[in-house]
């Protein structure tokens, strides 16, 4: 049998701590398990050296995102050799390896119908003539009133776009962000929606999971499936190889 195992992959803008020990540490005994019993396993993860909050920390420090994602990658490889770590491979998101197969991944997707192009409005900073992503926009939250980064009130909370703040501010150069329109791709969650609920009927059937996972899914599966932006104006990361994205990359949150 072949079993493929992904460990999370850690984001490169801090070391690790216990948390993510504790968290990895499943996938590696589930892999030394299944290769005892003689199963083709593979095992991957990686470091996580794209994103927002490389980024931001990389302009703080008045470095390079790279120099930023080498520490803490090189770190990271040092930590999980000294614990016994058993990847068969653990490579990076900057990789190009890694480019090449998301965008593979998503021209397939493409392809296929299960991507669709969307207009949003999105703040643009014109001072420093580029789309602010959400943590790049920072403000009043209109839940607590206190001060708040443009995904999410730390004070609170509440999970926010950053149009809902009051009083918006462009991170890195303190003016006023307009808002303009910009298009992205949305991945269609909802077309699996008749496939994933026959999938959990069947599992419930044939009692293959328990009561509470299947309870959870379900409750879900009642609010629909949310389709999902997998394309954003992020200062690095993987580029969108299609004509009039250029500058934008892929995203891996969940951002509606
Ligand atoms: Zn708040
Ligand atoms: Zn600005």
């Amino acid at each position: 049998m072949e079993i493929l195992i992904g460990g999370a992959w850690p984001y490169a803008n801090g070391s690790l701590h216990l948390g993510h020990i504790a968290a990895l540490l499943p996938g590696d005994i589930l892999a030394r398990y299944f290769r005892q019993k003689g199963e083709d396993v593979l095992y991957v993860s990686g470091s996580d050296c794209n994103g927002t909050p490389i980024s931001i920390r990389a302009n703080q420090e008045n470095t390079t995102v790279k120099a930023i994602a080498d520490y803490y990658h090189n770190e990271f490889v040092d930590s999980f050799r000294k614990l016994g770590f058993s990847y068969d491979l653990y490579t990076r998101t900057d990789d190009e390896h890694h480019h090449k197969s998301v965008q593979k991944i998503f021209l397939t997707l493409l392809e296929n119908g299960f991507l669709y192009k969307k207009k949003i409005e999105q703040a643009y900073c014109a001072v420093d003539t580029q789309f602010l992503p959400d943590r790049f926009v920072e403000g009043v939250c209109p839940n607590c009133g206190t001060k708040a980064r443009g995904d999410q009130c730390d004070n609170c909370s509440t999970i926010l776009d950053p149009l809902d703040l009051l009083e918006k501010r462009c991170k890195i150069c303190g003016d006023e962000p307009e808002i303009r329109e910009t298009e992205h791709f949305y991945f269609s969650f909802s077309k699996f929606q008749t496939k994933l609920e026959s999938y959990v009927a069947k599992a419930a059937l044939e009692k293959r999971w328990r009561d509470n996972a299947i309870g959870l899914t379900n409750r879900y599966l009642a609010e629909g499936v949310p389709d999902r932006a997998v394309t954003r104006d992020l200062p690095n990361g993987i580029d969108v190889p299609v004509p009039g994205f250029e500058g934008k990359k892929f995203s891996y949150g969940l951002k509606r």
